[in-house]
């Protein structure tokens, strides 16, 4: 692990570690943080491990975002036990400049560039008692975000007003990350983690732990049916009160992206609450929301992810989202807009603006209809000439970006089963049921072959099938694009020795145990 205190250093670091990389360009992970790293950062390290090549944590106490009457000056600083936390998480690069390194060693009011989100976000929630906070917030980041162009930056869930703000800056500024948002650990009381709990006696802890208990109280009435937000902030508030030494600042319901007052849920809410314990501030947050379940399968090639998310949407009656057939529509438009497969830019331009829409077949058997741009193309999308260009278009990086966020649109209703490769960690980290399929290469070669003899295609020896699937494995695992990861919370499925039908019915029965069991978080 690398440690740089100045620009000119990270610079210098990063030009000759992406020179030694050359011609692949590797994905960076960027993990923000102010330091006094506890478990909440290190889920942050840990998700940006998982989905990158390159990890690089910021520790930088961030005097922008603190008022004049607020804790800056007592904020917990522990460089070396962070340094050892991080070598220990392998991290690969620690950035941690002084203030002055950044020249923002004066305060805010001086003659500094200072980035202003949109009022509308910065004025709500903590945005109310802490003025000015959020644009020192965002324009840390966005000097992060420049100096070192990660692929991705992690931010936690517990700050949700800041990952909202966060999520429309680099799209308002055209920032090319992706924001990656991780869910907040807590205490086993419930109390979230946080830097500030050091302020907390044993005793103050255990009262903390109410803002969770109200917050859920509040989830309770929710799953029960209660969606106005005046009936859900007045049972977090009675729960509130129940400890006398809570002051609470705000508790306030909105909407998660634009941070909008909600009177009702509809879809999704974010009940959000700020309050005081003797000196120290607390914040906590909970996402409300009104959703289908989304079961994610991942899988190497050849373990039956497609046939059997067919047949476990079919079972349970939900969409199967068939990412293939999206893919498919692309290659269509691409062919029929007479682009040449390898101009990308042409490409970008036509993915960028098309819409796709998916719908169930008329038949239980029958494949999914797919429109884009309002045509349909059920059938011209099984085309050979599809079939032969499908995989060019597909591993474009555009264009999976604009299919990924099209899935992810889907996803927002819910009720969907989708299959891939890093569904469970990249397109739906946050899918009630993640499945990963797998089999030994032995058994995915067997099955591969029938499949071949089946369809009459030449006969390859098991040995070179084994090969050829061993081979893609490798490839999958270690693709630029969407390489094939195992979330953590994912249930594995070894299906050697099942039929397809055992393999649905375990999955149907996951789904019973694990997401209709919790069923009331559903819609109704
Ligand atoms: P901070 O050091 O407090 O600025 O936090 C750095 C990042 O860690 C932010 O994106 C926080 O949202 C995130 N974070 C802090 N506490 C937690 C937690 N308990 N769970 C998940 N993420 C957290």
């Amino acid at each position: 692990m690398y440690l740089c205190t100045t620009v000119a250093a990270l610079r210098c670091y990063l030009r000759l570690w992406q020179l030694e990389q050359s011609p692949i360009e590797p994905e960076v992970g960027l993990v923000p943080t102010m330091g006094a790293l506890h478990s909440g950062h290190l889920a942050l390290i840990e998700r940006a491990r998982q989905q990158n090549d390159f990890v690089i944590v910021s520790l930088f106490v961030n005097p922008l975002q603190f008022g004049p009457t607020e804790d800056f000056q007592k904020y917990p600083r522990h460089l070396e036990q962070d340094r050892q936390l991080c070598q220990e998480a392998g991290v690969n690069l620690i950035f941690s400049p002084s203030a002055t390194e950044l020249g923002l060693s004066t305060a805010l009011e001086s003659a500094t560039t200072i980035v202003f989100p949109p009022q509308s976000m910065t004025s709500v929630l903590c945005g109310r008692s802490r003025i000015g906070h959020f644009q020192g917030v965002a324009t840390i980041v966005t000097k992060l975000l420049n100096l070192i162009q990660p692929t991705r930056a992690y931010f936690g869930q517990k700050d949700a007003q800041q990952l909202a703000i966060i999520r429309r800056l680099v799209v308002d500024l055209n920032i090319p990350v992706e924001i990656v948002s991780c869910p907040t650990v807590r205490e086993s009381s419930g109390l979230a983690k946080s830097s500030r709990n050091q302020y907390l006696t044993a005793e103050e802890k255990e009262q903390a732990s109410v803002l969770y208990r109200s917050l859920r109280q509040a989830e309770f009435a929710f799953q029960a049916g209660e969606r106005s937000s005046a009936r859900l902030i007045a049972v977090t508030k009675l729960e509130l009160a129940t400890v006398q030494a809570i002051e609470p600042e705000y508790i306030e319901l909105v909407d998660p992206t634009t941070l909008m007052p909600l009177q009702q849920i509809e879809e999704v809410g974010l009940l959000a609450l700020a309050a005081r314990l003797g000196t120290t501030r607390l914040i906590d947050n909970i996402i409300l929301r009104n959703r289908q379940p989304i079961v994610a399968i991942d899988g190497p090639a050849g373990a039956g992810k497609s046939t059997v998310a067919r047949q476990v949407a079919q079972a349970l009656q939900l969409l199967y989202l068939d990412t293939g057939a999206m893919y498919r529509a692309v290659t269509w438009l691409v062919l029929e807009s007479g682009i040449s497969i390898e101009d990308e830019p042409a490409i970008a331009e036509i993915v960028s603006k098309c819409d796709i829409q998916l719908g169930m077949g008329d038949e239980p058997q029958a494949p999914i209809r797919v429109w884009i741009d309002g045509q349909e193309v059920t059938q011209a999308i099984r085309s050979l000439e599809i079939t032969s260009h499908v995989s060019a278009i597909a591993a474009q990086t555009i264009v999976r970006q604009e299919l990924v966020k099209q899935q992810q649109r889907w996803g927002e209703k819910g009720g969907i089963v989708i299959e891939g490769r890093d569904i469970g960690t990249h397109v739906f980290p946050d899918a009630e049921l993640k499945i990963f399929l797998t089999a030994s290469v032995q058994e995915r070669a067997r099955r591969r072959q029938k499949d071949l003899k089946n369809q009459g295609e030449a006969d390859l020896s098991l040995e070179q099938m084994q090969q050829n699937l061993s081979e893609r494995d490798w490839k999958d695992s270690n693709r630029n694009v969407a390489p094939l990861r195992k979330a953590p919370d994912a249930i594995e499925i070894q299906t050697d020795g099942l039929s397809i039908a055992e393999v649905t019915d375990r999955i149907i029965t996951l789904y019973r145990e694990k997401v209709e069991g919790q069923s009331s978080t559903l819609a109704n």
